[in-house]
């Protein structure tokens, strides 16, 4: 089945080949979704990282574009979790958002710091997340949220579409058997993005120790997926579970494309001034 897009995409798949629906702008009715939630008290987790220099460089930014966007008209508690909580800038978030500092040791490689986050989401945020929300988001801080993202996304797993392979012919999945990401080479038809992933805590709770367990013995082994904790995720969605729900490119923006309208944009990135 296919939709029409409001806007600048003229036809779009709706739902994946498994029965997932694919989340666009024209699929949901936006009243509805927030009703349907706001019936049940749903209460949204949002756990970002700001380590080192991304903590100056993108944090702020974040917090206060989510405010403005995320999950309006539902409780929403954040989870920012930094090497120098001292640092956080202090906003004004919206009634109805809290934000819960988490303190996590620096990493010396940067890769790390990406990849071990599954360990941090397991072990400090979860056990937290059980007890407090219905669902949890795991996002990249180096982005920033443009207008409403709403309940729409809500899922048991949810997985973002990378809009920079969205319309690729290939895909960058791990492709060396030496890897626990690896992919066969017939096996995948999206690719994932890393930045954002969502879900149950129950459902995120297999995804990050499974994640991590493949991170960890690909560093037995001495290897290193080509894209780092992206790859692993890759690997769970493709191979071990796949996502109940998928949000379209528009939830995560490559800010060099050409589209307009979106959910979320990444920010710039500047890998020599914030990475350690
Ligand atoms: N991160 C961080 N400090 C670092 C490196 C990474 O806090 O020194 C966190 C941050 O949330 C960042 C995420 O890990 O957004 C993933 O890294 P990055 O955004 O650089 O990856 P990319 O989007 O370029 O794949
Ligand atoms: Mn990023």
């Amino acid at each position: 089945m296919y939709i029409r897009s409001l806007r600048y995409f003229p036809k779009e798949p709706s739902t994946t080949p498994w029965g997932a629906p694919i989340v666009w702008e024209g699929t949901f009715d936006h009243e509805e979704e927030n009703l349907f939630h706001q019936a049940r008290e749903t209460v949204v987790g949002l756990s970002v990282f700001a380590v080192g220099r991304y903590l100056d460089t993108y944090l702020k930014d974040f917090l206060v574009s989510a405010s403005h966007y995320f999950m309006l008209g539902l409780p929403c508690i954040v989870y920012v979790l930094t090497d120098r909580p001292l640092d956080v800038p202090r906003i004004h978030s919206r009634p109805g958002m809290s934000i819960t500092l988490i303190k996590v040791t620096k990493r010396p490689r940067w890769q790390d710091i990406s990849m071990l986050r599954m360990m941090d989401l397991r072990d400090l945020v979860l056990p937290l997340a059980y007890d407090e929300v219905d669902y949890l988001f795991c996002m990249d801080v180096d982005q920033i949220f443009t207008s409403s993202y709403g309940p729409e996304t809500l899922g048991a797993l949810v997985a973002q579409l990378h809009s920079g392979y969205y319309l690729s012919p290939d895909l960058p999945y791990e492709r060396s058997p030496l890897s626990e990401a690896f992919i066969p080479p017939h096996m995948g038809r999206f690719y994932y993005h890393g930045a954002v992933f969502g879900g149950k805590p129950s459902h995120l709770s297999n995804l990050t120790s499974s994640c991590l367990r493949s991170i960890l013995k690909d560093k037995e082994r001495g290897v290193e997926a080509i894209w780092h904790d992206e790859s692993h995720l890759n690997k769970y969605l493709i191979l071990d579970q796949l996502p109940s729900k998928v949000l379209s490119p528009e939830y995560c923006w490559d800010n060099r494309l050409w589209l307009r309208y979106h959910k979320m944009s990444w920010a710039a990135k500047d890998y020599k001034k914030t990475r350690v």
